[in-house]
């Protein structure tokens, strides 16, 4: 069975064109949507992060700041700095880089933002209008998943889900979001851990597979049922002799699962651009909620 690439960079193409009215339609009322980044310290990974993020807003003719601190700031001001940011209406959307230095409390610090601004959907107040089916703001990766499924039509509903992994960032709402009553969704949602025995007792069962714990290659071919669909979420650098000294690999081992597998995302260029993609459509969002 030849296996199908989900690409993530055509969806989010996808969606980057759906948005070009959108965004004019709100520049031709003085409104150019902004995105405040809120990044603590000097963790390298999340510079990466928050660089690409940026620069795709500026791409797009978006405005995007990055607000850099020391990791030393302290809990209490860095919640009155959000506390500006909320009250600054240059930004419509606010985006505090996780993970926080382990002194701040980083539910306490999400809880600050103004939950119209919370553009990445993990403020409880988000969260609990997505647990109870009426959604405003969608964390970004899981989201994305959901636009990469409407993409090439997979349909969810009479499907066994099996989701690896429950983040509150992906593996918790991903499960919400298969599981709610509604056209695009419908599915039957098992979520696995870290104390989940027997993983692949599941996910031989399951017609689609989430893929969030960060575990280099974790899923094999043995583990699947033929025909699954994989959408792997996981990103993990794995040392090794190539010029760069890593290689990105998913939580998928995509060697073995080619093949045996219908459709997979790709690591890179799966579920990682449309986590951006996401975050500008709910930027957007935001900004159009200013006007209602
Ligand atoms: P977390 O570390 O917050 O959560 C990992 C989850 O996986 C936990 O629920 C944990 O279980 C579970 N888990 C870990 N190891 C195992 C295992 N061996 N078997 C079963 N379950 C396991 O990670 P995130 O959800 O933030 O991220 C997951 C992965 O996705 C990472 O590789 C991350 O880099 C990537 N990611 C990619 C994004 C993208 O845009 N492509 C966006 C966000 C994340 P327990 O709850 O029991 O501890």
């Amino acid at each position: 069975m030849e296996i199908k690439i989900l690409s993530g960079k055509e969806v989010s193409d996808a969606v980057y064109s759906a948005l070009k009215n959108r965004i004019t339609t709100l520049k031709s009322k003085s409104i150019t949507p902004g995105l405040a980044v809120v990044l603590v310290g000097e963790d390298p990974a999340s510079q990466i992060y928050v660089r690409s993020k940026t620069r795709k807003f500026l791409n797009l003719g978006l405005y995007s700041e990055t607000i850099q601190y020391s990791a030393s700031i302290t809990q209490d001001e860095l919640i009155y700095k959000i506390n500006e940011l909320n009250n600054d209406g240059a930004f419509h959307g606010i985006l505090v880089q996780l993970p926080l230095p382990n002194h701040i409390d980083g539910d306490m610090v999400i809880n600050a933002i103004d939950p119209n601004k919370d553009v990445d959907g993990f403020h409880p107040y988000n969260l609990g209008c997505l647990a109870s089916g009426k959604p405003i703001f969608i964390p970004c990766t899981p989201k994305g998943i959901m636009r990469i499924f409407d993409h090439y039509n997979i349909t969810l509903s009479g499907k066994h889900v099996v989701v690896v992994g429950r983040s509150n960032i992906v593996g918790r709402p991903i499960s919400i979001l298969t599981s709610l009553k509604q056209a695009n969704a419908n599915g039957t949602t098992t979520i696995c851990h870290s104390s989940t025995n027997n993983i692949s007792y599941y996910t031989k069962q399951a017609d689609i597979i989430i893929l969030a714990i960060g575990s280099p290659e974790f899923l094999k071919g043995d583990d699947i049922k033929k025909g699954a669909i994989i959408i792997d979420v996981g990103i993990n650098r794995v040392t090794d002799n190539s010029p760069k000294g890593y290689t990105l690999v998913g939580d998928g081992d995509y060697s073995s699962l080619n093949g045996k597998a219908s459709a997979m995302t790709p690591v890179p260029g799966g579920v990682g651009p449309m986590t951006i993609a996401m975050l500008v459509e709910n930027t957007v969002e935001a900004a159009e909620r200013t006007l209602r």
